[in-house]
């Protein structure tokens, strides 16, 4: 996986982008945990279920199904009041989604572990694309604060923090062009 760091990033870069300025203090909060429940996963581990398994990490909690899921389920007990289909509650449910599968499409960018069974249930294979440039972070704090660790980050900042960066720039650009346009058209 990568680092929680960088999935929180990710989570924190499409609410910035794409998230209306004025969504309730928990919208950050729900961001941040579907982008990095996935990995709630490792506690398969220790109950002694296998890497491979269809519970396994990176397994049936890293795919889209899941995620699809997860968000139905944030949005109608945390967004109660908020009807499902209208245009907030709509925007809700694929915002969650997406960022709760961001964390499975991340994770198949990584060189290292198992892949990830982004096609479960339907099938259990475990992917990678391709082109994998994101290393893999260790599991446990202390291999994470070693010089391992330090490489992860850094090759981290290049290809998940720096795009962030980037889309989040666009998008205050975007948005703030959009702000003048708007506030021309309306004045007299
Ligand atoms: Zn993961």
């Amino acid at each position: 996986m990568p680092s929680v760091i960088s999935h929180t990033i990710v989570a924190v870069t499409a609410g910035k982008a794409f998230a209306p300025e004025d969504v309730p203090g928990r919208f950050w909060f729900l961001a941040f945990f579907c982008s990095v429940i996935p990995d709630a996963d490792v506690i398969g581990f220790s109950l002694g279920i296998p890497y491979h398994h269809f519970f396994g990490h990176r397994g049936f909690f890293h795919s889209p199904f899941f995620s699809f899921f997860l968000s139905l389920f944030i949005v109608s007990v945390f967004f109660s009041r908020v009807r499902m289909f209208s245009e907030r509650g709509t925007f809700y449910l694929v915002f969650f989604f997406l960022v709760s599968s961001s964390h499975g499409i991340l994770d198949a960018f990584t060189n290292g572990g198992l892949g990830i069974a982004l096609l479960a249930p339907f099938d259990n294979t475990r992917y990678f694309f391709p082109w994998a440039p994101i290393k893999v972070s260790p599991l446990g704090i202390r291999a994470f604060l070693s010089h391992r660790g330090l490489a992860v980050i850094t090759n981290e900042m290049l290809w998940v923090w720096l795009p962030c960066l980037v889309i989040v720039a666009v998008s205050k650009l975007t948005r703030g062009f959009l702000r003048i346009k708007k506030a021309g058209q309306s004045s007299p």
